[in-house]
């Protein structure tokens, strides 16, 4: 039976429950798979999203049932999506979108954050798990309205969300201002997502903590892509797009293609390089960043510097210093050295950089490219492919869309090209409306109305809905206090 294993210590293994239910390893480091299965890409020809999600479910998590993963599954994404299909893909000029966001929070979060509670809620029965679980998160906007969306009124997990004051949509507060559930709890933080995030990581490991989940029968978890059960499910639709091209009669079986991924995390790329290393004929990882373009640097250069000013972009979710998947992505390309994991992680801690060795930096531009867009360029894209294709994007979509094209002009390869579109464009309508020369003042519902009257697209009915729904959430803290915040919190009875 496969089992994961610690990036910063091969001694620390654990089965696919444990991982989801734990998060992170205890010493700090994320985890993986031992060995990658790899995975029948010819059986999921054909086959529709839910199907393929079960085949690949249960071979990257091999200590859940099939019974158990097909539980999972149409729970998750039965009648969740505005679409059968869950993620269709569709032709787009001499490329392919594959949109991601027509789940419950328009963002491709809710693909992996629709099925996470459910594995989580069965990796606590499995494990006869006695603690109350509580999911710690830090969002950049996105995940946290999907992660309470999957976990609002699970049994026995709570949930607490910390947002940066600054920096989110209109929308995407609204989402989780909004957010109903006997068992969930939002907190604004004054400070920037990589604060947020750290915090929320010193809370994770601090010694307080411990004391207080062994007195009170806590288990602190997480639902950020530190989480492998987050990254597991994105898998799918690589497969799925690719097979759906192979179905169309526009790929032939085994054809390599490329992935355009905007990336902040680097939690959905991971997926793709996760379902390359089963066996899916990716040829290039186009890895697009913002002007927070740490990751495009990195991967020029193999420097890894986070000594620079964080940037607040018009593509939000990907405003992010420190890329916590790349450890992921560093483990599997060193031949799962947690050694020199630890020796570069220890260098970002200590002195904000890293470098990593030549044979490293091979291994990696193997597989990926990287570029990045500003927010002049994500507008010029979001204005020219309206008017050329007379497709709609999203600021995100936008970044990977201008990247991949830098792509082609670069002539790497000649591989057919797959975007993957994170968000639908109505999430971050403002921008959108400026980027086709139109007025961008107004409240965000009345912005929402403009876009659709100009475009004709269809508004996701979760943002019509927001409009109208109370706002419950109001807590605004020092990043300081966050620590304060979860333990007063979790003392409190009803939320
Ligand atoms: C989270 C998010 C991203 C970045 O994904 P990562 O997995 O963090 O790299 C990109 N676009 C949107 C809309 C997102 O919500």
């Amino acid at each position: 039976m496969s089992s994961y294993v610690s990036t910063r210590d091969s001694d620390i293994r654990v089965n696919a429950s444990e991982a989801i239910l734990k998060g992170l390893s205890d010493e700090g480091g994320l985890f993986m798979l031992d060995e990658i299965p790899s995975l029948p890409l010819e059986e999921m020809i054909g086959m529709d999203f839910q199907s393929t999600a079960k085949v690949i479910l249960k071979a990257m998590l091999s200590d859940f049932t099939q019974d158990e993963i097909n539980t999972c599954v149409e729970q998750a994404y039965t009648n969740k999506f505005e679409t059968n299909e869950c993620t269709p893909i569709v032709s787009v000029g001499d490329r392919y979108v594959l949109e991601l966001f027509h789940g419950p929070t328009s963002a491709f979060k809710d693909v992996a954050l629709s099925i996470l509670p459910r594995l989580m809620s069965l990796a606590k029965k499995k494990n006869k798990t006695q603690e109350e679980i509580i999911i710690l998160t830090a969002t950049s906007g996105d995940t946290g309205s999907a992660a309470l969306n999957g976990f609002s009124d699970v049994d026995g997990i709570r949930i607490i969300v910390f947002f940066p004051d600054q920096g989110i949509s209109a929308t995407q507060r609204a989402q989780m201002v909004t957010c109903n559930g006997k068992n969930v709890s939002v907190c604004a933080v004054k400070g920037n997502f990589d604060d947020a995030q750290s915090g929320v990581k010193t809370i994770f490991t601090s010694p307080e903590t411990k004391k207080l989940s062994e007195s009170r029968k806590l288990l602190f978890s997480s639902a950020n892509s530190i989480n492998i059960g987050r990254l597991i499910p994105q898998m799918v639709y690589y497969f799925k797009s690719y097979a759906n091209l192979v179905n169309k009669g526009d790929i032939l079986p085994g054809e390599p293609v490329n992935f355009a991924v905007p990336t902040g995390n680097f939690g959905n790329i991971l997926a793709g390089y996760m379902a390359k290393l089963s066996g899916l004929p990716i040829a290039k990882l186009i890895c697009a960043s913002n002007s927070n373009n740490v990751l495009t640097e990195f991967l020029h250069s193999g420097v890894y510097d986070m000594r620079r000013n964080f940037l607040r972009t018009l593509s939000p979710s990907m405003d992010i210093l420190l890329s916590s998947n790349l450890e992921r992505m560093l483990y599997l390309s060193t031949d799962r050295n947690p050694t020199t994991i630890n020796r570069y992680m220890n260098e970002l801690y200590h002195h904000g950089y890293y470098q990593v060795d030549d044979s490293i930096k091979n291994k990696i531009d193997e597989t990926f490219y990287s570029g990045f867009c500003s927010d002049t360029e994500t507008l010029e894209t979001i204005g020219n492919v309206y008017r050329d294709e007379d497709y709609l994007m999203d600021p995100h979509t936008a970044v990977a869309w201008k990247v991949s094209e830098d792509f082609k002009n670069a002539q790497i390869n000649f591989h057919k090209t797959i975007v993957l579109a994170t968000a639908s464009p109505y999430k971050f309508a403002h921008s959108v409306l400026i980027a086709l020369n139109q007025d961008g003042s107004g409240d965000e519902f009345s912005i929402i109305r403009r876009l659709h009257k100009l475009t004709g697209s269809p508004i996701p009915k979760n943002l019509i809905d927001l409009e109208n729904m109370e706002v419950r959430h109001n807590s605004v803290i020092e990043k300081e206090d966050m620590a304060h915040y979860v333990f007063t919190k979790v003392g409190e009875q009803t939320w």
